[in-house]
């Protein structure tokens, strides 16, 4: 077995991370205050091209910052994405709402139009509107945008758009982030750049970013002492991290050029092997990321092999890859909560795989992992 781990997704530093980490030393800002956060969030406004961005300690917090912005309460329903990470839909449980999961389409792999529109019909006429739809942009590939914004608008109900795997990806050459009524942004590690741990929520308003900065600092009233008049939270993202965010940004569009590689080097491993597809945008409106090179394998196609064969095989040799998201309505804490559609996420589960994807892997990496699907698919 080999001695260094393949990684599905690890972090990349692009070298002047440090430098703005020790700026925040000199100027002894090592606190959730400081000229790199404002920095950052200038730098993540430049590159989306419209939007005001604050800068969050995760992306879970801004989810949840989000689903407040847009007015959820307690006892409130939220639609969201099914094939998702849990992070997307826990927030819309700290609020004491009730999710409503919807299936993905086959194309995107994302929300499924007919059946969100279904579940919309179905909840006004129990006499209860959705207060919010929370679509995905799963493994940075941009979900049916025009198609579910039609449906949002036609029965005015706002989108929060998790784009935490999708930064830098875009649709019709608008960056995704700022499609929705208020978009979310992840820097964990595992995402295309991180800030070790991190988050931004992106508005369409300076008054929104204000008043997302105001909830995400304890909610201080204007007065010499503490006092408030709201609930607060401590959401604000750390100099020391924003300061790791400035580095990175320098090199996203570098990394997003070694994840496409990714996806092309799997495209021309996989090609003529018989059973095994590649998840890849519908068309030239759709531009991913490719955070993550994910494929579906059909066993009937392929003697038999399955994404779970593959799995142990690259697992054996020390290499990473991970069945696809557990869609949230199969999951144990949410699965008594209602959902629609049929199977089609369900069976992305099923057959599933994402494999290692980091900007960082070698050739000698890519060889080790031909090597070991060359051998599990041989003739
Ligand atoms: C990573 C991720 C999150 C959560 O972001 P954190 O920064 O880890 O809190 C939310 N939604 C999706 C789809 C993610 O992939």
């Amino acid at each position: 077995m080999r001695k260094n781990r393949i990684w599905l997704s690890s972090p990349h530093m692009g070298g002047s991370e440090q430098r703005y980490i020790q700026e925040a030393f000199d100027s002894n800002w090592i606190a959730p205050v400081g000229t790199n956060i404002a920095n950052f969030e200038q730098d993540l406004e430049t590159y989306l091209g419209s939007g005001h961005v604050a800068a969050l300690n995760s992306g879970t917090a801004a989810i949840h910052l989000g689903l407040i912005l847009l007015g959820v309460q307690a006892g409130d329903t939220v639609i969201c994405q099914s094939m998702t990470f849990a992070a997307s839909a826990n927030p819309i449980l700290y609020q004491g709402a009730t999710p409503i999961f919807i299936d993905s389409e086959p194309e995107t792999w994302n929300l499924c139009p007919i059946a969100l529109e279904e579940a919309i019909i179905t909840s006004i006429g129990n006499g209860k509107k959705p207060k919010a739809i929370l679509t995905v942009h799963l493994y940075g590939v941009p979900y049916k945008i025009d198609e579910v914004r039609i449906i949002a608008d036609k029965y005015s109900i706002p989108i929060l758009e998790d784009s935490a795997e999708a930064l830098g990806s875009s649709y019709k050459g608008q960056k995704c982030g700022t499609f929705g009524d208020v978009g979310v942004f992840s820097f964990n590690g595992s995402k295309i750049i991180t800030t070790s741990g991190g988050g931004a929520i992106v508005t369409n308003s300076k008054k929104l970013k204000d008043r997302a900065i105001f909830l995400a600092t304890q909610a201080k009233d204007n007065a010499p002492y503490y006092q408030h008049s709201e609930i607060g939270y401590n959401y604000r993202m750390s100099n020391i991290c924003a300061g790791i965010g400035r580095g990175q940004m320098e090199v996203l569009e570098n990394h997003i050029v070694l994840r496409r590689k990714m996806h092309a080097f799997y495209i021309a491993l996989f090609k003529d092997i018989e059973g095994v597809t590649i998840f890849t945008v519908l068309n030239s409106n759709y531009f991913s990321n490719y955070w993550l090179s994910t494929i579906l394998i059909n066993p009937l196609e392929t003697n038999g092999i399955t994404s779970e064969d593959l799995r142990l095989a690259f697992a054996e040799e020390n290499i990473e890859s991970r069945p696809l998201w557990k869609p949230m309505h199969l999951q144990p804490i949410f699965h008594n909560y209602p959902y629609y559609g049929a199977t089609i996420a369900e069976t992305l589960f099923n057959t599933g795989l994402c494999l290692p994807s980091s900007s960082n892997l070698t050739q000698e990496d890519c060889d080790a992992i031909k090597s070991v699907v060359l051998k599990l698919f041989k003739k």
